[in-house]
């Protein structure tokens, strides 16, 4: 059976893809959490974990005495995270990370020669230049975990021969967020809880409310141009309110395959850790008559600022990704602590990426310069 090293096992995906590896009688050999020792004590008890990593190092102590009778080893902070990353006792790491911290683990995983199932998608969005030269070099094929990815994965997996030549596009679906259809007046003043209420999926905090600005789209189609090798250009993002198909590929013959599915993150995790096969899971069996009508629509750039930013920064390239990425995280951060309005958070990522020199994003100083940047910009324009 499988061992893997999971990093942000107390998260939403992370909670899942422990329910998972408890079906499938998947080993984990470490796992890594950002804050909650109560629940990594608890996971390292039930499937004997060897190594944990508690990244927020004030919860270093009580995490030890937790499991002062056990002989796990534990870590600490991103050097941690790193180091368990890249640990090949495991078959695979499952990155589940949320954020900016997540590039570093994924190099190093990389640089050690471990297959990557990837749920973090800011490691594509500001580091996609090295690491997809990286994971060429080392002849790995990074598994995508978010849906939108993982349906495109899926689509390509039916398709024979080069598969470069035969992909023209890709059609990448959203569910449009709780504000889908409301005016830029109008998303002034929702308020933090009526943003971190999702129609179709349950999520973290933080992607919830990228979900609600639309930015998560954003930062997908980032994520998709270097998973799959396509310009901009080629991907459409049309707004799907109910969330069944997941993305679709558009073939040289103008063929489109979809993949589709109730919307169930276990589907993905599970086929990144059973890939290339599958077998039974605790998901639902999609009824499509359950559902009657699906419907398509364009979104609305104007009033999402968010994601017009962000498919600005998907075509200028270089570091501009980490930018628009940086500014959006600490944006989030200051919109539920309260400190900001929900439309600030839009008007941050734009100038941010407006007001920042891009440079090239060839190494992890220069990616990482640009976040840092970003943040400060959001900083000293809102606090
Ligand atoms: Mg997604």
């Amino acid at each position: 059976m499988k061992k893997i090293n999971l990093l942000g096992s107390g998260g939403s995906i992370g909670t899942q893809t422990v329910e998972v590896c408890r079906r499938h009688g998947f080993g984990i050999h470490s796992a890594a959490v950002k804050s909650n020792y109560k629940k990594l004590a608890e996971q390292t008890r039930e499937f004997d974990i060897k190594r944990v990593c508690i990244y927020d190092e004030k919860y270093y102590k009580p995490l030890k005495e937790e499991l002062s009778d056990s002989n796990t080893e534990i870590l600490a902070g991103l050097d941690g995270l790193c180091e368990l990353a890249a640990d090949k006792t495991a078959d695979l790491t499952v990155n589940a990370v949320v954020g900016m911290v997540g590039l570093k683990p994924t190099v190093s995983a990389l640089e050690n020669g471990i297959e990557v199932a990837l749920a973090n998608k800011e490691t594509l969005v500001a580091g996609g230049d090295i690491v997809m030269k990286l994971a060429a070099q080392k002849g790995i094929t990074i598994l995508p975990v978010d849906s939108e990815h993982s349906a495109i994965f899926q689509c390509l997996m039916g398709v024979k021969g080069d598969v470069k030549k035969q992909l023209k596009g890709l059609i990448l679906t959203a569910s449009g967020g709780p504000f889908f259809g409301m005016t830029a007046g109008e998303l002034e003043t929702v308020t933090t809880q009526q943003a971190l209420c999702h129609p179709n999926w349950s999520m973290g905090r933080k992607i919830t409310v990228d979900s609600a600005t639309l930015m998560n789209k954003g930062l997908e189609l980032m994520e998709a141009c270097h998973l799959f090798g396509v310009s901009p250009s080629q991907v459409e993002i049309v707004v799907h309110r109910q969330s069944i198909v997941h993305s679709a590929v558009v073939l040289s013959d103008n063929a489109v395959i979809a993949q589709l599915g109730v919307p169930d993150m276990k589907i993905p995790i599970q086929l990144a850790l059973t890939y290339p096969e599958r077998c039974e899971s605790l998901s639902a069996k999609l009824s499509l008559t359950d559902y009657g009508t699906l419907t398509f629509e364009k979104p609305d750039y104007d009033t999402f600022k968010c994601l017009k930013a962000a498919v600005k920064a998907a075509r200028i390239g270089g570091t501009a990704g980490s930018i628009v990425n940086g500014a959006n995280e600490r944006a989030v951060e200051l919109f539920l602590s309260g400190k900001i309005g929900f439309g600030d958070i839009g008007r941050g990522v734009s100038g941010a990426l407006d007001n920042i020199t891009v440079r090239a994003a060839d190494t992890l100083e220069a990616v990482l310069a640009a976040d840092a940047e970003a943040r400060d910009y959001i900083n000293s324009r809102f606090c």
